[in-house]
């Protein structure tokens, strides 16, 4: 599934219509309710801009976090609709009550250019439930659905399936990107196709494991991940996490590898802490030395010169997950290294959100990336290949 000939926004008829244009601006908050990272707002620039200029009416609609009751101030999208207002330079005007006929006679009163911004719409229950009544409701807003929160396409919910069956639908410009990106390299990588994988749990990465193994030409394996491919090789790996559960799973992952020509790399050497603190004193060893009472905390210098080489000659990568407790800046280094091979390579680069990402962009090598996904979990999903209920609901082109 590649959703490559999706409808976008320019196949269809925006001109002077209203517009329910679905947006993630679901942005991290600190506790005096301030925007720690912009990014997901000014990614959804393009297409609110791009609106604007056609003299749509427009709606953005957008959760943020996880509320459990309405009335719940933490998750109102103020802040953000403040910060849209600076950055427009115009007035959103925000709908606080999501249904109701204050909020429709609003919506009828503002002129065409406007924009107006639904509250959390996770306010309403049955947005998660993609409710048939309340999708109407929204759809009857509106003359045209837009889609533009790719973090979300992977969830079958009231704003990103139900209202598509009521009005005519596309998706928007980040939308776009993300599928066009993401879907070619997995489509049709230029090669050598390198994946990095890293982050905790071999479990929580296995569906990923299997669908690239069937398109890159090497997997490079680090993280709390690696120690149970390490010890499925026959090494201790001392109190590094290890799931013993997969142990056989990751003997089938690296006896499927050899079988396709994949090539597999795994640390040589290793970061261990005496325990698992930020603080702990540490020492790095050989992968098949890891002492007994020691805990792997991040890859070693030779390993990142291992992992680079085969970086640096890659000409498609995909990188989700750090490579050590990037949270600590005593096992940041392998992290960093690696972000450093993949902002030097001349690949498309990839980077699939979360703690990669940050550590791209704390180090400075956001522009010389090729794209980071807004995607988090949606971008694991789309590297497991599984289908978006989201984008099915778009007509084709
Ligand atoms: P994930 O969400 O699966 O990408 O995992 C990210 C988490 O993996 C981060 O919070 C890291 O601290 C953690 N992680 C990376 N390497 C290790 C390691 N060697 N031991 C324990 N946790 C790790």
């Amino acid at each position: 599934m590649n959703y490559l000939n999706k409808k976008s926004i320019t196949d269809i008829n925006v001109k002077n219509r209203t517009v329910f244009l679905r947006c993630d601006l679901n942005v991290p908050l600190d506790s005096k309710l301030n925007i720690i990272d912009t990014k997901k707002i000014d990614e959804s620039l393009k297409t609110i801009k791009y609106l604007i200029e056609n003299n749509s009416k427009i709606i953005i609609c957008s959760h943020l976090g996880r509320p459990k009751s309405k009335n719940d101030s933490k998750f109102s999208l103020k802040p953000i609709a403040n910060y849209l207002s600076k950055v427009l330079g115009k007035e959103i005007k925000l709908l606080p009550e999501i249904e109701g006929e204050n909020t429709k006679k609003t919506i009828v009163k503002l002129n065409f250019g406007d924009v107006c911004m639904l509250e959390n719409i996770r306010f309403d229950e049955r947005e998660c439930e993609n409710d048939e009544n309340f999708s109407k409701y929204l759809a009857s807003l509106a003359d045209v659905y837009i889609n533009d929160a790719f973090a979300v396409c992977h969830r079958a919910h009231a704003s990103t399936v139900g209202i598509t069956k009521y009005l005519p639908s596309a998706c928007g410009f980040l939308v776009e990107k993300e599928i066009k990106i993401l879907g070619s390299a997995l489509k049709s990588p230029k090669r050598p196709f390198v994946a990095i994988l890293g982050g905790a749990k071999i479990s929580d990465k296995i569906e990923v494991i299997n669908n690239l193994m069937e398109k890159v030409d090497t997997l490079i394996i680090g993280g709390g991940m690696s120690y149970t491919f390490t010890n499925a090789l026959g090494y201790s790996v001392g109190d590094s996490i290890c799931e013993k559960d997969k142990i056989s799973l990751a003997k089938n992952i690296m006896a499927k590898a050899k079988e396709k020509g994949v090539k597999i790399l795994l640390p040589l050497d290793n970061v261990v802490g005496l325990k698992y603190s930020a603080d702990t004193e540490f020492k790095t060893v050989d992968s098949d030395k890891i002492p007994n009472g020691w805990t792997g905390l991040d890859i070693g210098q030779k390993t990142v010169k291992l992992f680079s080489e085969t970086i640096l000659k890659a000409k498609t990568i995909i990188w989700n997950g750090p490579l050590g407790v990037y949270e600590w800046k005593n096992f940041q280094k392998g992290t960093a290294g690696i972000a450093r091979a993949v902002a030097n390579s001349e690949a498309t680069s990839i980077i699939g959100g979360g703690d990669s990402a940050a550590a791209i962009q704390n180090l400075g090598f956001k522009d010389k990336v090729t794209h980071i996904s807004t995607g988090g979990g949606a971008t694991l999903k789309f590297l497991e290949g599984k289908s978006f209920p989201a984008l099915e609901a778009i007509d084709e082109k």
